[in-house]
């Protein structure tokens, strides 16, 4: 049986050491980090997820805006108030929840946050830094992978990783990060020819598909460490992985859960970021 990997209480050490770094932050600058959240309509997921890092943003001490926007906005008026935080001084993070209302060009609101204030690491300049192997910011949800695998102990240099997914999000930004730990990396995505023979390849499985149960137990290798980024609703509306977690928990020697897996993680990263952007800005 698997060891469970506990995304919850790996990030709530994180939410308590960014906590302790935001009192010391603002004894030595007189000012705390100020973390910037836009919601543009009403979709009720989106709705959990910006009340869910305000109130993560508030207990680590720091500074927040929600700014909560009809889905009527325009997209001139969203990159209007975008312009206006970039240039504003008190603010050090920025974020835009996704999806936008589909008259919103996302790539051209993401290209419009000026890339010290980008705390999800999605402007084309965080991007390139990453791949170049440069400071930037580091896309939340692949750092909260890392910090997973990492609680394990187990060393990722010359293992196979595979990761599952190929998005500018998830996919490829930790495949990158695994990349830069000396895994050898295989990306899989859905014109994958075999996707079981790959994954059973990998000493380190990530899957970020968002398809409930597509890695069953016979498509992990024992002693495989495995990373479950999927967040689906099952028929009975309970939120459920990529992975089957009853097979795979069998095959595997760490899994993450869902809930409870990477998505607490997503939320520390920002709050990492946001800070690392509040320090960048001090500098
Ligand atoms: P995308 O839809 O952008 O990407 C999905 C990827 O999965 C694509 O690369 C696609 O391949 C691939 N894929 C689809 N079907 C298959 C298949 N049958 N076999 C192999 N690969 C397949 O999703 P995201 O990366 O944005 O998100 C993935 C999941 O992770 C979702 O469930 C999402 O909700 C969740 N998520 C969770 C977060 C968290 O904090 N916990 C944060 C972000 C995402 P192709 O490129 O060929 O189309």
């Amino acid at each position: 049986m698997a060891n469970i990997i506990d995304g919850k209480a790996l990030s709530a050490a994180i939410k308590d050491e960014v906590r302790s770094e935001v009192a010391s932050a603002e004894a030595k600058y007189g000012r705390k980090p100020c973390l910037c959240v836009i919601i543009v309509g009403e979709n009720p997921a989106s709705q959990v997820y910006v009340r869910n890092k305000v109130k993560a943003a508030a207990y680590t001490g720091m500074e927040s805006m929600l700014i909560e926007l009809p889905a009527s906005t325009s997209q001139e008026e969203l990159l209007g108030r975008l312009r206006e935080l970039n240039e504003d001084p008190c603010v050090d993070g920025i974020l835009v929840q996704l999806p936008l209302p589909d008259h919103i060009d996302e790539e051209k609101v993401i290209d419009t946050i000026a890339p010290e204030k980008d705390v999800d690491g999605f402007h084309a300049a965080n991007v390139a830094g990453l791949w170049l192997g440069k400071d930037c910011v580091v896309p939340c949800t692949p750092a909260g992978i890392m910090r997973l695998i990492d609680s394990t102990g187990i060393s990722l240099s010359g293992k196979n990783a595979v990761v599952v997914g190929r998005s500018n999000i998830v996919g490829k930004p930790v495949a990158k990060l695994l990349l830069d730990r000396n895994a050898t990396v295989t990306i899989a995505h859905s014109r994958t020819a075999d996707l079981a023979a790959v994954t059973r390849l990998a000493d380190v499985l990530v899957v970020a598909v968002g398809r409930a149960g597509l890695i069953t137990g016979d498509m992990v290798k024992p002693g495989a460490v495995v990373i479950d980024v999927g967040m689906n609703r099952n028929a009975e509306g309970k939120l459920c992985g990529d992975v089957d977690f009853e097979s795979c928990e069998k095959t595997a020697s760490w899994i993450t859960p869902v809930p409870g897996g990477v998505g607490p993680m997503t939320i520390a990263m920002l709050m990492k970021n946001t800070l690392h952007c509040f320090r960048n800005r001090e500098k």
